[in-house]
């Protein structure tokens, strides 16, 4: 079994944005030259995620921050946190940091209106995503 890692760099233009990775991270597991096992996406960041959506209709990341928006406040009474933006540390945590994928003949085990967004809680940033591609 190989364990191969790599990263790219995503740009974000917004404050929150979801940005569809799936291309990138098709072209790493292309590169690795491993074509079955799993790929783990990861995000080495405190205010950003990773998730699997579909990306078929815009309207649908759109849906997702419009939600996050309600459900968590840019400015709440009670946020102590000293750098002004506690609602993208936690939107991080409830998106989590991280997603995993199998990978089989040499394709992302995706359903075929999912794809892999980068998640920007705290934009505009340039960003990084690791890549890490475990097997044969
Ligand atoms: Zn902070």
């Amino acid at each position: 079994m190989k364990i191969i890692e790599m990263d790219f760099s995503v740009n974000s233009k917004d404050r929150n944005q979801m940005i569809d990775i799936t291309s990138q991270v098709h072209a790493v597991v292309s590169e690795s030259g491993i074509s079955n096992g799993d790929v783990i996406v990861y995000c080495p960041h405190t205010t950003a995620g990773i998730t699997i959506n579909e990306n078929a209709d815009p309207d649908v990341p759109h849906d997702i921050l419009l939600t996050l928006a309600d459900l968590i406040p840019q400015n709440k009474s009670g946020y102590q946190h000293c750098e002004g933006n506690s609602d993208s540390h936690v939107k991080s945590s409830l998106i989590g940091t991280s997603q995993q994928i199998l990978l089989n003949n040499g394709t992302l085990n995706l359903g075929t209106w999912q794809g892999i967004f980068f998640c920007e809680f705290d934009g505009p940033r340039n960003r990084k995503v690791k890549v890490q591609i475990k097997g044969e």
